[in-house]
């Protein structure tokens, strides 16, 4: 239940979609994989095709989702939502592909936790917009080939390296998204509160910015918590102190860290003596899964320079001892 968790939470559903920018021109930040796809969806455009297969992959609420409705938008087609684990069989996909409209964009979240006989599905209707069904059982089995409309499939992941290569030679566009910086996410929270018809000014968002962890969705569900704080304890306007007491009493550290993330690195300070220290046996220690450890709290720990990945395990380094005032060890 963090606060600042990157994952989706059902808190973030009702004005997700009022808040979701609809155009390029809105998405901000990202520039480099904007500048690209927008070369790409006019090109398509003018030749009235479909845009080709897109790869979106990096930490969650980075604006993967976002960025595949602002595609289909923008070529003017219709958006169909699934993700990985949704699509059990090789049927279920089977359906999904043969109901689109030519070039549609059919969204796949976690698209590497798919299965293996419905990824041998994607390949050829990806490569060849077909796919062969097997109809009957036994010796009459035959199998026959459906044409499909073209379609533009956007995958996203958390995770590039989970892929199977054969999937992802299928890509024609891979883009990596980043962390936001700090300057990115406070124009973000601008335009939220604006949205939300909350007074606030580039002072207040630049503090919200500092502690949303390079994630547009942090960012929004701090600003929510701030505008509620802002209209109780004071006149409604969101400026840095107010931002800043509100943060605070939420238990959010000047970086965006909460008491999860200092926990971690706590454990890799004072009871493995700094690391390396085993993401399994981390795990255990903190009480956390080793996925959400791997996908949620690393990657912007990492980020931050606060742990480093070696051969042996998770080290703690200096800026982590810096920053939770603990004197760093003479080796
Ligand atoms: P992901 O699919 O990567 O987990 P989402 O696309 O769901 O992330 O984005 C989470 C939220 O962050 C969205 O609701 C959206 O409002 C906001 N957001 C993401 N990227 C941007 C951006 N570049 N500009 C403005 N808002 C963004």
């Amino acid at each position: 239940n963090r606060l600042i968790s990157s994952s989706m939470k059902a808190e973030d559903n009702e004005t997700e979609i009022s808040l979701r920018p609809k155009s390029l021109s809105d998405y901000l930040g990202q520039e480099k994989v904007k500048e690209q796809l927008e070369i790409f969806i006019e090109a398509a455009k003018s030749r009235n095709e479909p845009l080709d297969h897109v790869l979106l992959y990096g930490p969650p609420g980075l604006g993967k989702t976002t960025l595949a409705g602002i595609i289909a938008n923008e070529m003017g087609v219709n958006l169909r939502i699934t993700s990985g684990p949704a699509i059990e069989r090789a049927g279920d996909l089977a359906a999904i592909l043969t109901n689109l409209e030519e070039n549609d964009v059919l969204f796949i979240d976690e698209i590497h936790r798919i299965n293996r006989s419905v990824e041998e599905v994607l390949y050829p209707a990806m490569e060849d917009y077909c796919i062969d069904i097997i109809i009957g059982k036994g010796p009459s089995a035959r199998s026959i080939r459906l044409d499909l409309p073209k379609f533009t499939l956007i995958g996203a992941t958390t995770r590039a390296g989970m892929l199977t290569n054969p999937l992802r030679d299928r890509f024609g566009v891979i883009c990596k998204l980043d962390y936001y910086t700090v300057d990115e996410l406070a124009q973000i929270s601008m335009r939220s509160a604006n949205l939300l018809e909350a007074e606030i000014n580039l002072n207040g968002a630049t503090e919200i910015a500092r502690r949303s962890r390079g994630t547009p969705r942090i960012a929004n569900r701090l600003l929510k918590r701030v505008r509620d704080y802002a209209q109780v304890k004071a006149d409604g306007n969101i400026t840095d102190e107010v931002a800043n007491n509100a943060l605070e009493l939420l238990g959010v550290d000047s970086l965006g860290l909460d008491d999860v993330d200092e926990k971690l690195l706590l454990t890799i300070i004072h009871k493995f003596g700094g690391g390396p220290v085993g993401l399994d046996t981390l795990a255990a220690s903190i009480g956390e899964d080793r996925n959400t450890i791997e996908d949620v709290y690393e990657p912007y720990l990492l980020q931050l320079g606060f742990i480093n990945r070696g051969p042996r395990g998770r080290i703690a380094m200096p800026r982590a001892y810096e920053h939770l005032n603990i004197e760093y060890p003479k080796k």
